[in-house]
């Protein structure tokens, strides 16, 4: 696929090909190698403030955040200093040291239904871990996800549905077998009746139900207040434990994550990104009852070599400390809806059919007529026009998801000025005939 950008960036190009030779893809992580919108990936020289930097030394106002963590902008002093310090002291001592402990305590106070909380070195371990949790403490096989919710790579979670009806876990990567995806119920996100429906059927057998509370991965998707009711009121009916994966969502909307602005109480929660302030932290934890069976509480094995490093929570506390005494939610929140209005209007006036999705400060844009609320909605999207508007703000700029399907994130450092120039921006490229 050519690429659509009109910029010529040589030296990231020339550390794509370098990069390509040794690394699969030339990346190591696929979300960011430009997949969907043809083109090659922009490789960072540095991360200052709101801003990102390449190589040619194109300056860019990141509205992604390193995917989310990132919610006070890259290299904030006050993180910086913190781990710096911690890596003075020792990068890692393979035995337990105070900040694990600091972190922990923060993340309790600050999530209600948080109770008990391990710390991972990543998201996808925080889900997976998680899972095994549910399924040791309720001796059930059987999970449900909803199409389009991300859980890191875990395998067992490594399924989306077939358009639309409820598939009996079909793996869609090679290498993850049937047996791994066999006890997966896919179902619809926001569909009340299939939920019923399964749980009516397997109620039995099921661990538990994992679900972004806010969905950021198949673009911005928020649940029906009848839908998270439905989950509560099922799962306790059923004894399934019900798991909101806050990876995305947590300490992003509000300093306790989309289970606090919604008033929820899920059974268990996964968390990462902001609580590692940037460097390689996930967390699991829920209430104590549960948490106690993890090993060596419990019978339940997860570990990890790296698990409560020093550095990285010493950021997360650092990040989670500046967050609760200057809490950005309320002014992240007006910034954003100006962005968005302002999108919209912008889109409107160009007679481009659009929906926008937004809390607080995730929000995608959409390229389609018709109201997204689920995977197949959000697949009406048109992906042509979405990769124009990409590269035509890429080239002017402004540094957005590279999919349709990711969700877009402001940052605490990010001024109003900023959002202005980038509604002058996307005029440009809308009036442009995208
Ligand atoms: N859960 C959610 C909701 C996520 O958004 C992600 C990552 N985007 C993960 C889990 C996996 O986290 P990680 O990439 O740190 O493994």
């Amino acid at each position: 696929q050519p690429t659509l950008s009109r910029v010529d960036r040589p030296k990231s190009h020339e550390a794509f090909a370098r990069a390509k030779a040794v690394i699969p893809g030339g990346v190591n992580s696929p979300a960011r190698a430009f997949g969907g919108v043809g083109g090659e990936p922009i490789f960072m020289a540095r991360g200052e403030g709101a801003y990102l930097i390449d190589l040619d030394g194109n300056r860019y106002l990141d509205l992604i955040g390193s995917w989310g963590p990132l919610i006070l902008g890259h290299a904030h002093p006050k993180v910086v200093a913190a781990a710096m310090e911690a890596a003075q002291t020792g990068a890692s001592f393979g035995a337990p040291c105070e900040r694990e402990s600091e972190l922990a305590e923060m993340v309790v106070e600050a999530v209600p239904s948080i109770e008990m909380v391990r710390m991972t070195s990543s998201g996808t371990e925080a889900a997976m871990s998680a899972i095994r949790v549910a399924r040791g403490a309720t001796g059930r096989n059987r999970i449900v996800k909803f199409a389009g919710c991300y859980h890191g790579h875990v395998d067992a979670l490594l399924v989306s549905a077939g358009s639309g009806a409820l598939t009996l876990g079909v793996p869609n990567s090679p290498g993850v077998p049937e047996g791994c995806t066999r006890d997966t119920l896919v179902l619809r996100y926001n569909d009340v009746q299939q939920l019923e429906d399964v749980f009516r059927v397997h109620g039995d057998s099921i661990a538990c139900v994992m679900l972004e509370p806010v969905v950021g991965n198949m673009g911005l998707v928020i649940p029906t207040l009848e839908f998270r009711k439905a989950l509560r009121e099922l799962t306790r009916k059923y004894g399934a434990l019900l798991i909101y994966d806050e990876v995305m969502t947590g300490f992003r909307l509000s300093y306790g994550g989309a289970q606090k602005l919604f008033n929820d109480e899920p059974d268990m929660t996964a968390l990462g990104k902001i609580i590692g302030g940037g460097y390689p932290v996930g967390a699991y934890g829920g209430r104590q009852d549960i948490m106690k069976q993890v090993m060596p509480a419990g019978p339940v094995y997860q570990a990890g070599t790296l698990s409560g490093n020093p550095v990285a929570m010493a950021a997360g506390i650092a990040t989670l400390t500046e967050l609760r005494n200057h809490a950005p939610y309320t002014r992240l929140d007006q910034l954003t809806r100006k962005l968005c209005e302002g999108l919209s209007a912008a889109a409107t006036d160009a007679d481009i059919p659009h929906q926008i999705n937004r809390v607080g400060s995730m929000w995608t844009l959409f390229f389609t007529p018709v109201e997204v609320n689920d995977l197949d909605s959000a697949k009406t999207s048109d992906t042509a026009r979405f990769s124009r508007f990409f590269w035509g703000m890429m080239d002017r700029g402004f540094y957005l998801p590279c999919s349709q399907f990711e969700a877009a994130f402001v940052s605490a450092v990010t001024t109003e000025a900023e959002i202005d120039q980038l509604l002058i921006a996307a005029r440009e490229v809308f009036s442009s005939g995208i």
